[in-house]
């Protein structure tokens, strides 16, 4: 038995075959040519036919994953349309008078090193498109069809990396997982995986030849691990296991596409917690209603420098657009504390849980604060954004904010950028913003509590010292009237209020929860279901 381990990009265990997939590599060769123009006509019709194709497989992607994942393939056709690479194309055939395939081949490997050699991410994600649309016009011009040879038998793919126009033309009756040496989490292969259900593993460094091909394997997804001819035992213990996560699974699926709604027919909202645009598959996968608190403060942890105006507004875009109409609530960097990144030169504090932390740290510098507003604001017009301000403990905070945020929309409409400024609410996670919760109320549009850190303050643990677990209460009586206080106080204004702690996924509580009249639960992707099962278990007037 041979064990290698990856990133995990979706869980679920895989037992089969392993098929090797090596993309044939169609070599180009330069070749003058008399009649130019023949040239270019035979480029515009591979770059029909190249339309069509994409045309499908945008209809299939859009009936097997959704819209928003389907996009990539409309991408692909507005950059075969795009002017500049279609003109270097009949600009190399034409005047170096050489063959179609030649000139795509060029043109696809020089835009694609333009596109990665840029600093925005989106940009650089853009080369592998490139590449992509190029592979699949010469595929068209050497005669071939782009459809890859689906094996008979249902198998595991392994691959040194999969671009997404592979990925959606996978058999899902015959793959039963992936597995690629290269790749990264972050790709739209592995959304696509995500979504798909597919258990896949990336960035597994497994060698892709005769010692793995046609053998026995099994696909840990969840785990990132896979197993080359397992012992017996392994093979035992991982089909138990299987049929374990398949029962759950299927317990839970039949769940997508219903109401969060309780028995007596009052309808929440049920959202999803995320960290990154990374997150939004599961999001959409696992059926939330919206995203209710997105931790924007990892934008700024995965860097190495200050996220731009132009980074953040491409992620925040993204996620509004992906969410089609859905809200999503986008929490404000809060930063400090355990959440540390060098280029910010904080001072090492004494108690930084207690520190220059989240809107303290905004307020003190509103130049970081400002750029985010400002890609918050601007990305607001692409869907139903919503802004949240943490670790507020009083009323001037608030007001503070506010300031800034005239400030940055009086920017805005002065340089005639469009935006939007979306509705604002505040999070409730200390004592102070608790007690001053009906004061608190007249200011903001929405509640959201926070859960981990209320409980760190109200029953001063620590939520990093393993030392205190004996102490935690993790159903605290005192956290628990916290929240009641702070939603009669909401509904006292008319405001919405909902928990996007831990804690909000804790289906024990879910019942109390929503007798004290929360409106939203916001929870972590893979809990969606379960909370929606207690949801709708739930009677209010028993
Ligand atoms: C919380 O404190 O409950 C919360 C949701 O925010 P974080 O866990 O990121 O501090
Ligand atoms: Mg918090």
């Amino acid at each position: 038995m041979r064990i290698y381990h990856g990133k995990s990009v979706y869980g679920g265990i895989a037992i089969g075959k392993i098929k090797v997939h090596n993309r044939e590599d169609v070599t180009v060769k330069r070749i003058r040519v008399e009649v130019p123009e023949q040239e270019v006509n035979r480029y515009e019709s591979a770059k029909e036919t190249a339309m069509k194709q994409l045309k499908t497989l945008y209809d299939k992607a859009c009936a097997e994953v959704g819209d928003a994942n389907a996009a990539i393939f409309e991408i692909h056709q507005m950059m075969l349309e795009d002017a500049d690479y279609q003109e270097s194309i009949r600009h190399i055939i034409r005047t170096q008078k050489v063959n179609a395939e030649y000139a795509v081949a060029t043109t696809g490997r020089n835009f694609s090193n333009i596109f990665s050699t840029m600093e925005d991410a989106y940009m650089q994600a853009r080369a592998e498109d490139v590449r992509d649309i190029s592979e699949r016009l010469i595929t068209i011009l050497a005669g071939g069809e782009q459809q890859r040879q689906q094996e008979e038998e249902p198998m595991i793919l392994a691959a040194e990396d999969l671009v997404p126009s592979e990925t959606v033309q996978l058999d899902k009756s015959k793959v039963l997982a992936f597995v690629t040496v290269k790749g990264s989490a972050n790709s739209h292969t592995a959304i696509l995986a995500r979504t798909m259900n597919i258990p896949a593993i990336v960035g597994i460094d497994l060698p892709l030849d005769d010692t793995i091909d046609g053998k026995i394997v099994i696909v840990n997804g969840t785990q990132g691990i896979v197993y080359v001819e397992p012992e017996p035992e392994i093979l035992e213990r991982m089909k138990e296991k299987q049929q374990e996560e398949r029962q759950q699974r299927e317990l839970l699926q039949s769940l997508k596409g219903k109401e969060s709604v309780t028995l007596d027919g009052k309808k929440i909202c049920l959202y999803a917690n995320i960290g990154n645009s990374k997150d939004l598959a599961l999001v959409l996968q696992n059926d939330a209603d919206g995203i209710g608190l997105f931790r924007s403060e990892f934008i700024y942890l995965e860097r190495e420098k200050f996220p731009t105006e132009e980074e953040q507004f491409h992620i925040y875009k993204t996620v509004a657009e992906t969410m089609a109409g859905k809200k999503t609530i986008i929490r404000t960097l809060d930063i400090g504390a355990d959440k540390q990144a060098g280029y910010f030169h904080l001072e090492p504090e004494e108690n930084p849980a207690m520190g220059l932390r989240a809107i303290r740290l905004c307020l003190t510098r509103p130049e970081i604060f400002k750029t985010q507003l400002r890609a918050l604001f601007r990305a607001a017009v692409f869907g139903d954004l919503a802004v949240m301000y943490p670790m507020i403990t009083s009323v001037n905070e608030v007001r503070r904010i506010q300031e800034v945020v005239a400030e940055v929309t009086a920017e805005l409409k002065k340089e005639d950028i469009p935006y939007r400024v979306p509705e604002q609410g505040i999070m409730i996670e200390t004592p102070a913003a608790v007690m001053v919760s009906d004061m608190l109320a007249k200011e903001v549009e929405f509640f959201s509590i926070g859960t981990n850190d209320l409980s760190q303050y109200t029953m001063a643990i620590d939520r990093q010292n393993p030392h205190l677990d004996s102490f935690f209460e993790p159903h605290s009586e005192a956290v628990l009237r916290m929240i009641a206080m702070t939603v009669e106080n909401a509904h006292k204004e008319g405001i919405w209020v909902g928990i996007c702690g831990e804690l909000g996924s804790d289906t024990a509580l879910t019942e109390r929860f929503l007798k004290m009249g929360v409106d939203e639960l916001s929870v972590a992707p893979g809990h969606v279901l379960s909370v929606r099962k207690a949801i709708r278990e739930t009677d209010l007037n028993a």
